[in-house]
């Protein structure tokens, strides 16, 4: 038996992992997907990744994930957002002009990827200690701590710990089998907290060149038409080939109901904004997280209109102090972000007692 069981191996349930593992204690790690990560995801080709999901740390601000990135030895950039920007009214009419919002402090891209910095979180947890494949089902008090019960290709297998951590958005984690159950007003209290960009969706398409550059562009543009709102440029440093990539405007449902024709109006959206080169990329990539059933609830179906008021939710007796939540949307501050996300392994790493990293603690 573990001293602490983690469901989820996100930013945050790696960042309890490798700080519990720290300091002192045995932890088993089950995530759902086959691989770690969870919103965290990039697609590679040979010049290297792009960022699937989130992209962005403004370091300035965030010092857990600037801590992450500086102790991993990554490398970041600006988003490039120099030049002329492109605006589309919803009849899909374009305007150029001189100059976008360029964002202050401004949006930092890690080389290598987000990614690189989950692996750089992920290579301080011992080895062995994540177990993918496992979707968590149900989650039992016993007398000696927590029982998860996981699913793996149709088989269940029970692992049993002192302590849990739930690093999964909480809906998700609403939806896990509780015995005994959860009072309503917790289960209540969980099921209304949207997971950040659950209901979003990424496009990203990669050229030969980025030639958008050489007529004086930056590669960012709004849209009011849609399929995609909001673009930038993705271009890799120092690479020969240059990348766009976009926010999609339009909500699941419409998404879903136009699914197989949404890689072509996307490329000719992009013709429609960045000139003919854009409608041909050499691959275009969509990346739908409200299909992801270990990101996106139905309820995340319907995306908030603005960043929620995260903050921090304690089960009640008898599940408080042997069941605790992580996750970004759990985060005392940067509620939704990967600062969040590390900001909620902390909280849950004091509420661990596990001060000082390396040393076994009082428990
Ligand atoms: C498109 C997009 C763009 C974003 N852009 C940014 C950005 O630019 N900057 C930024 O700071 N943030 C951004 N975010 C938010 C950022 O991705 C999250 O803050 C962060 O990844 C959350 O990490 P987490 O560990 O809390 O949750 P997750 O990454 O969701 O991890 C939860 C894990 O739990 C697993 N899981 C779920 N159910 C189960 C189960 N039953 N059993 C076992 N495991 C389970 C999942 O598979 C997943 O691995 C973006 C998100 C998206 C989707």
């Amino acid at each position: 038996m573990d001293d602490l069981i983690v469901i989820g191996a996100g930013l945050s349930g790696l960042a309890v992992a490798r700080g519990a593992a720290a300091g002192g204690f045995s932890v088993r790690v089950l995530e759902a997907r086959g691989r770690i990560g969870g919103r965290v995801l990039s697609h590679r080709t040979p010049a290297g990744a792009y960022d699937l999901g989130p992209a962005w740390i403004w370091p300035t601000m965030q010092p857990r994930v600037a801590a992450l990135a500086w102790s991993a030895g990554l490398a970041l950039r600006e988003q490039a957002e120099q030049g002329g920007f492109l605006f589309q009214d919803a009849a899909g009419r374009t305007r150029r002009l001189a100059h976008g919002f360029p964002q202050e402090p401004p949006s930092m891209r890690v080389v290598g990827g987000i990614a690189a910095m989950v692996e750089a979180a992920a290579a301080a947890v011992p080895e062995g200690t994540v177990l993918t494949g496992h979707a968590a089902t149900r989650i039992a008090l016993t007398d000696a701590g927590v029982a998860v019960t996981t699913q793996k290709a149709g088989s269940e297998t029970t692992f049993e710990a002192g302590r849990a951590v739930l690093a999964l958005p909480p809906r998700l984690a609403a939806g896990l089998g509780f015995a005994p159950a959860l009072p309503p007003p917790a289960r209540a209290a969980l099921t209304a907290v949207p997971g950040w960009m659950a209901g979003q969706a990424k496009a990203l398409a990669v050229y030969e060149r980025p030639f958008w550059r050489e007529a004086g562009l930056s590669g960012s543009a709004f849209s009011d038409a849609g399929p995609l709102g909001e673009m930038h440029d993705a271009t890799l440093p120092g690479e020969a080939e240059g990348a766009l990539f976009g926010f999609f405007t339009w909500p699941p449902a419409l998404r879903e109901a136009r699914r197989e024709a949404l890689p072509g109006l996307v490329a000719r959206q992009l013709a429609a904004l960045f000139g003919p080169e854009a409608a041909n990329p050499r691959e275009l990539v969509i990346h739908d997280w409200s299909r992801e059933a270990f990101t996106a609830t139905e309820a995340d179906q319907d995306i908030p209109e603005a960043h929620p008021q995260y903050r921090p939710l304690a089960l009640p007796p008898p599940w408080h102090g042997r069941v605790l939540l992580a996750g970004a949307e759990m985060a005392p501050e940067f509620g939704g972000y990967l600062e969040g996300a590390l900001a909620a392994a902390e909280a849950v790493l004091a509420a661990l007692a596990v001060t000082r990293p390396g040393l076994p603690s009082a428990r």
